[in-house]
This record gives structure tokens, sequence and C-alpha cells, in this order.
């Protein structure tokens, strides 16, 4: 490791730097620089702040891959900056493709560089898939149903901030535990899916799967239908995208399917949660729409955390905020970025609104 990045969390991003000793770190907030800097200063380690610190760390020559973690489209500029200073990209962040997967994916291309998915469904979906890319005709991602599978409507409208959080198979962070409550993440991931494995919307479905076990399914062109298993547990895609080509030695325990019983299977609701349909229909409009989507949501997840809205409100802040705009064809990132501030002052109002 010679590079590591933080948001604000300068406890835990120097007590990493104490074990890994890389030769940066990098922190955004400005106001943990101090403290950062003074736990790590009888180390040789340089301490940086600011957002174009981040982007240094991505750029730094020592390093011949990236692992993107940032939430939201605060990944984009780093994730480019990696991709063009000629590193591979293992990607966590599923907004960077969300809001410019347009951009992102013709960078990798031009700069012949690999990007690996972490996401476990994408990484699921890339395992099925080496060797017989070019069979590819449909990918079935799985969706957990999150923890207001069973609710009704009206119950949904009443759930706490701590109802939300408690995700009832993987252990995540904030803003991706309420995105997959709402089921913002799998629609998120279907736009991700779209920009990693170059397939239509229509080629691509959601089933819900409760027990998080079958990570995602591809089809090839004979009708074969190849899934990836495994617990519900990050570590493993994380240490796929650090090992591939290769495989390693496992981290955790076996999968065991007699423990596990039964596998099942049902369709997403649509109609209680909009977020998964919104987040199809803008995929499918393309350009903009989805930089505006994901913007939106950011700040409806926000303001939901902060107990400034109704968990039901999410999707109503997002679906009014995309009609708000007209969309446009990608051009490049400025362009997605000064979109996706427009968007989230946009919803901001709304919030302030209601
Ligand atoms: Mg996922």
């Amino acid at each position: 490791v010679v590079a590591l990045s933080a948001g604000s969390n300068w406890k835990k991003i120097s007590a990493q730097a104490r074990e890994f000793k890389p030769e940066m770190v990098a922190i955004r907030d400005e106001n943990a620089y101090l403290e950062l800097k003074n736990s790590l200063s009888d180390t040789n380690i340089q301490v940086f702040a600011g957002e174009d610190a981040i982007i240094q760390c991505a750029k730094i020559e020592t390093a011949d891959c990236m692992v993107a973690a940032i939430v939201g489209s605060a990944g984009l500029k780093p994730v480019m900056a990696a991709i063009e200073s000629g590193k591979e990209v293992c990607l966590a962040n599923k907004e960077t493709l969300v809001v410019g997967g347009e951009v992102v994916t013709r960078a990798v291309k031009e700069k012949g560089v690999s990007l690996i998915p972490i996401d476990s469904e994408h990484s699921a979906i890339f395992q099925c898939l080496q060797n017989s890319r070019e069979f590819l005709r449909r990918i079935i991602i799985t969706a957990s149903g999150g923890p207001f599978k069973d609710f009704s409507v009206e119950k949904l409208s009443s759930v706490s901030v701590e109802q939300a959080l408690k995700h009832p198979n993987w252990n995540m962070g904030g803003k991706i535990t309420i995105d997959s409550a709402t089921l913002m993440n799998k629609g998120l991931e279907v736009i991700e899916a779209h920009w990693l494995f170059e397939q239509a919307y229509e080629n691509i479905d959601v089933v819900v799967h409760p027990q998080s076990i079958v990570h995602s399914l591809v089809e090839f062109s004979d009708g074969s239908v190849i899934a990836q298993l495994g617990w519900p547990d990050m570590k493993l895609p994380i240490q796929y995208a650090l090992s591939f080509p290769q495989r390693w030695e496992k981290v955790g325990e076996s999968l065991d399917l007699i423990k596990i019983g039964k596998l099942d299977f049902c369709a997403p609701d649509f109609d209680k949660f909009p977020c998964l349909k919104l987040a199809f229909e803008a995929g499918k409009t393309g350009g903009t729409a989805p930089c505006i989507l994901n913007a939106a949501n950011e700040i409806a997840v926000q303001a939901f955390l902060e107990q400034k809205i109704e968990f039901n409100r999410i999707p109503v802040i997002v679906e009014r905020t995309l009609e708000h705009f007209d969309f446009y064809p990608v051009q490049n990132i400025d362009q997605l970025l000064e979109i996706d501030k427009l968007a989230r002052i946009q919803a901001e109002e709304m919030i302030g609104e209601y």
C-alpha cells in the first residue's frame, strides 16, 4: 500500500497508516489535517488534505492499482485520475459509473487499463463471465430486498433511521445501507452493470433473493445460466479484485449449502420501491439523467439520515428533481460535475419546501 485516503476519520486512517506504512495519506476534511499530521509526526509518511490531495493519491506513480471506495459522485475525479495515469481500478464506488459511465468506460478503453468490479453483484457477474464474455445475453442481478421487503406502503412512511440502517445480511456504510432499503442501490447497480458489461437495460433483470447467497447470475447465448455463490461478506469480492486473474486462499468459512437449506427468489416490487423504477428509467434515458438521479438521491438520503424527511420522501425528491431538468448527451466530467451540483441544489430546495 503506497497511498491511503479518507474523508474525515483521521483516527482510522492514522491507524491504517501505522499498519501499512504508505508513502502518503490524504484526508478530504481539511479540519482533520492537523490532528492527522500530528498523529503521524513520528513517521516519515507525508500527510495532505483536501480534494486535490486525494486526486494526488490516485495518481501516485509508485502504485499500479487503485481501489476506489469513496461514496458517491465524489469518487468520479479520483477514478478518472487513476485511469489517466494508467492504473488498474478496482471499483467499489458504483456512483462513479452511474454518473460518468460513458466517460469512464471510454477512458478505460483509450488507456487500455482494467476496471475490476468490487460491488458483490458485479464481482459475481465478472467471475461468471471469465472466458465467455462474448456469449453473454442476459444479466440477473440479485437483491436482498432490504430490511423493509415485507412492509406495507403505509408502514414505510414511518420507518426510523435506525431501522433503515439495519441491513439483514450485509454490513455496510450509511449511504449504501439506506440505498439498499429503498432499492435505489439495486437501481444504481443496474446502471453500473450496463456500463461494466455493455448490456442493454432490456437484458438486465433484478430478482429478489433474501438470503444473499447467490450474488448474481449470467445467461449465455445457449441458455445456460451461471451463478456465483458465497456468504454475504465483502472480503471475497475485494480480494478477488486484487488477486485477479489469480485466486488467493479463502478468508472465511466455506459455503455450507446444507446449513443454508433453501434459496428463495421473487420479483421486486416496483410500486412499493419506486427508486428501482426511477433508476431503470434514468438509465434507459441515458445522457445526464443518471447523474441527476444520483445527485438527488445522495441529497435525499442525507436528509433522511438527518431526519429532515421521511423514508417515503426519498423517491419523491428524486423523481421531482429529475422532472425539473432537461437531459443532455454526456460530454465530459466537468459538465457532469456541474449538473451534479445543480441537481443537488434543486433537491435541497425541494427538501426545504417540504
Ligand atoms: Mg452490491
